[in-house]
C-alpha cells in the first residue's frame, strides 16, 4: 500500500522531537512491501525527513490538501495515490481513508501510538479493513475507486 504520513503532531512534536517508534515502524512497513510518502499542509518536508534520518524510508514528499481533499488530490496527479493516510487531524483519514492518530506534542517515552498503528495497518493490509474506530475506509464514491 501507499501510506501517506502527515508530519506535524503525527510524526514530529511541537518540541520538534521525532515520535517514538517512527524508525521501527517505517522499517517494518517497508519490509512488508509498503511505500511511505510524507505530506504536509505547510509544504514539502524533505528538511525534516533528513533531519530525523528518515530519508531511507521515504519514497517522496508532497504538499497535503487542507480541504476539498478528494478534488484537490485528483488535481495533484500523484504517481501513486494514497491507499492509507495517517494524520492527527481526523478530517484527512475521514475524507481519504486511513487512520487518525493521537496528536504528538512533546516527547514521551510512553508514546506507543506508532506501534499500535503498525498493528492496525497490518490488519488492513491483510484483511482489507479494521474495526478499530480510528480507521476510516476510503469513501466508496472517491475519485480513485
Ligand atoms: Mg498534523
Amino acid at each position: 500500500m501507499n501510506i501517506f504520513f502527515d508530519v506535524d503532531f503525527t510524526l514530529v512534536g511541537l518540541d520538534l522531537t521525532l515520535r517514538p517508534g517512527t524508525h521501527d515502524t517505517m522499517q517494518k512497513l517497508l519490509a512488508d512491501g509498503h511505500k511511505i510518502y510524507i505530506w504536509s499542509g505547510v509544504g514539502i518536508r524533505w528538511p525534516e525527513v533528513r533531519e530525523h534520518n528518515l530519508t531511507p524510508y521515504v519514497t517522496d514528499c508532497y504538499v497535503k490538501p487542507l480541504d476539498h481533499f478528494e478534488e484537490k488530490l485528483s488535481q495533484m496527479n500523484l504517481p501513486a495515490p494514497p491507499d492509507l493516510v495517517i494524520d492527527d487531524y481526523p478530517e484527512v483519514p475521514t475524507a481519504l481513508g486511513g487512520f487518525w492518530v493521537r496528536p504528538y506534542f512533546f516527547y514521551s517515552s510512553n508514546d506507543n501510538e506508532l506501534e499500535v498503528l503498525y498493528g492496525l495497518i497490518t490488519e488492513v493490509a491483510q484483511t482489507g479493513r479494521s474495526d478499530n474506530r480510528r480507521y476510516k475506509p476510503r469513501p466508496a464514491k472517491g475519485l480513485f475507486q
